[in-house]
């Protein structure tokens, strides 16, 4: 594994409810600037590698029962989910989970939680304001009330105004049109080029997460079958059969 990973997970096993046992020694590293893509079908274990690497499990009754997680060296299983915001580790959920009764403005400043108040946040406000145009637009209003895409742009708006260096995005083309779906890579790709952020991002859609990332892992029942250069994998013939529809 290259040295400079920013992060490690080393053939960690979770299990749920005692016995459940839905991941089965899975490995990765995300190198420090990249962009990673992790696939599989639906149920492959994608979402619970995330929530294993930010600390999410215990709400859903999940432990990770074997292996380790390392945040540039260092190991982060007794870490909460909050340490690891303030670490520069965030998690954008499935389903993007905004505060509904709040204005996307509102939204965006709660993901400055952990950083105290200040001209700065203000600032940072302003510069998300010019990836996510349409949230400028929008920032008076109630985020409950707008579409779905604005709200994954709110949810990754809000995850960049903690100053990550990692963002963990879960599912982001979930139930977007193929355009928007576009649109939002596009951002993250100038996200990670110009600002420098890490992702590590779980997609079922596997022809737009390989055309943005760098490198990809393939889940089934959760074991990594094959990992590879997104390139690599967008043309070899097993993945074209069984995840891009096309052979
Ligand atoms: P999806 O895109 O649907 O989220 P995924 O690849 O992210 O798929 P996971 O959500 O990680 O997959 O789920 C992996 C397996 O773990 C599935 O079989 C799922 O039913 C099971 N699972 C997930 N959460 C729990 C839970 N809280 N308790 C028990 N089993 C769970």
């Amino acid at each position: 594994a290259p040295k400079d990973a920013l992060l490690r997970v080393n053939n960690v096993e979770v299990i749920y409810d005692h016995v459940i046992l839905v991941l089965k020694g899975v490995s990765l590293s995300v190198p420090e600037g990249g962009i990673v893509a992790l696939l599989g079908a639906n149920g492959a274990g994608k979402s619970t590698t995330l929530k294993s690497i930010s600390n999410l499990l215990r709400a859903e009754r999940g432990e990770v029962t074997k292996g380790s997680i390392e945040l540039l060296g260092e190991k982060v299983h007794h870490l909460t989910a909050n340490d690891l915001v303030k670490r520069g580790c965030v998690q954008v959920m499935e389903g993007r989970h905004c505060f509904e009764h709040l204005t996307i403005e509102e939204n965006l400043l709660t993901g400055a939680y952990t950083r105290g108040g200040g001209s700065e946040v203000k600032a940072d406000l302003e510069k998300i304001y010019e990836y996510f145009p349409r949230l400028k637009e929008r920032r008076k209003s109630q985020a409950g009330y707008t579409s779905g895409g604005e709200q994954q742009m709110c949810a990754i708006g809000r995850a960049m105004m903690a100053k990550p260096k990692l963002i963990l995005l879960d599912e982001p083309s979930m139930g977007l049109a193929p355009q928007l779906v576009e649109q939002i890579f596009q951002i993250v790709k100038q996200l990670n080029e110009n600002e420098g952020v890490t992702f590590l991002l779980a997609e079922q859609n596997t022809n737009v997460a390989l055309r943005y990332a760098d490198y990809g892992y393939i889940l089934e029942s959760g074991r990594v079958v094959m990992d590879g250069e997104a390139d690599a994998l967008l043309s070899n013939e097993d993945v074209k059969e069984f995840y891009l529809g096309l052979s």
